[in-house]
């Protein structure tokens, strides 16, 4: 069986005080009942060494949310996974929706980043999800079939590598797919993951994503093939992120 993750994504949100909310975090993990569930916090980068030192004690692992496909060069402004692993980062979140879209990152950039991840030594997460549109129109299933193929490198196999599924009109809209449907996209990545893999694909984390909250959590982690979560909005608060990690 899988060991869940629960991964907080902070995107651009974050100073130096928002680490309060990661000592109340530690504190709710150390006092509380041991989770059950790998935690990670996906800091902005500027925040990425502080969460590392600070979460170490209490078990929480530190990821970035993008990484430069290169190790190090002329790339103004760019974060390298080397970069990322050397301030204590384990994971980083590489293919989100919001860099597909804001910065226009294909599936091929993203596999990019993938591979860059893995050779720094980090576990990558690998997002993908369909537009309300394209899930109105059927298309659900081949859409992320279509970015799995190409954001996922052929090496994966050999390596750790996470999967998220987060439909993209779930994200921050309070909105989520039914259980079944749910339900029905995890079995499809796992499928694809099997077809490509081989039995090593059952042992990926496919994560669900978008609107993750407290009052939703405990039934959709308990959803099959859904081995924890990435949480935005919801993993901002101590109190909350911590009701979601329990509910695994
Ligand atoms: P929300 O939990 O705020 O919907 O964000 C989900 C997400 O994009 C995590 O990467």
């Amino acid at each position: 069986t899988i060991s869940p993750l629960i991964a907080g994504n902070w995107k651009m949100n974050g100073v130096s005080q928002s680490l309060d909310e990661l000592t109340e975090l530690a504190n709710l993990l150390t006092t509380g009942e041991a989770p059950r569930a790998v935690v990670v916090i996906c800091p902005p980068a500027t925040l990425v060494a502080a969460v590392a030192a600070q979460g170490a004690s209490s078990g929480i692992m530190a990821g970035g949310q993008d990484c430069h496909a290169n190790a190090s060069g002329a790339h103004t402004g760019d974060v390298s996974a080397y970069m990322l692993a050397d301030a204590g980062a384990q994971f980083v979140i590489v293919g989100h929706s919001e860099r597909r879209a804001d910065h226009g990152e294909t599936d091929d950039q993203v596999r990019l980043k993938a591979e860059a991840a893995i050779g720094a030594g980090l576990k990558p997460i690998i997002c993908v999800g369909e537009t309300e549109a394209q899930r109105d129109a059927g298309q659900a299933e081949s859409v992320v079939a279509a970015q799995l193929a190409a954001s996922i490198p052929d090496g994966a196999g050999q390596h750790e590598v996470i999967v998220a599924y987060e439909p993209i009109w779930a994200i921050g809209t309070g909105r989520t797919p039914s259980n079944d449907d749910i339900a029905q996209m995890h079995a499809s990545i796992r499928a694809r993951l099997v077809d490509r893999f081989g039995p090593r694909g059952n042992e990926f984390r496919i994560l669900y994503g978008g609107s993750l909250k407290p009052v939703n959590a405990r039934e959709i982690l308990a959803v099959e093939n859904v081995n924890g979560g990435l949480v935005g909005g919801a993993s901002l608060l101590a109190k909350d992120f911590y009701t979601i990690i329990s509910a695994v």
